[in-house]
């Protein structure tokens, strides 16, 4: 298996899975994000307990790449800090602008790396980083 295809797989693994679609319990702050060229919507959920990410989840509608980018971005910022969540949203923006980052940065992203390609389709692009955004104004409207 090359690369590509694992990446593939990846994508299609997280999109079909539901394990972080779902409503969590309880959430101090639900934010919704809308890719409207491709008809990709979310809903963001998180429960903070200090300045940590207790628990994500969201709930939505959309193409693969969206949904697989929701999930393996919820996966990575659950138990993390805020500020851990907003470096992780950077690292992975910046990967899709194609900026220059460490290896070290890169291996952060871990499977959300898999979608490091679709900075080569701009047609796509909003729906692998419409959850990362939704996921910034989160943070700023936690901060209010
Ligand atoms: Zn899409």
């Amino acid at each position: 298996m090359n690369l590509g295809e694992l990446y593939n797989d990846l994508i299609r693994e997280h999109s079909m899975s539901g394990h972080n679609k779902r409503h969590l319990e309880k959430a101090d702050v639900v934010e919704p994000g809308k890719n409207p060229s491709c008809g990709d919507e979310i809903n963001l959920e998180l429960l903070i307990n200090g300045d940590k990410v207790e628990d994500a989840a969201f709930t939505g509608v959309g193409c693969a790449i969206s949904q697989a980018s929701a999930s393996m971005m919820i996966d990575l910022i659950r138990g993390k800090s805020l500020e851990e969540a907003k470096e992780l949203s950077r690292i992975f923006l910046n990967m899709i602008r194609r900026e220059t980052l460490s290896g070290e940065e890169l291996e952060r992203l871990d499977e959300a790396i898999s979608l490091q390609n679709i900075a080569n389709m701009p047609a796509r692009v909003k729906c692998a980083t419409m959850p990362w955004h939704t996921l910034e104004r989160a943070v700023a409207d936690l901060g209010k």
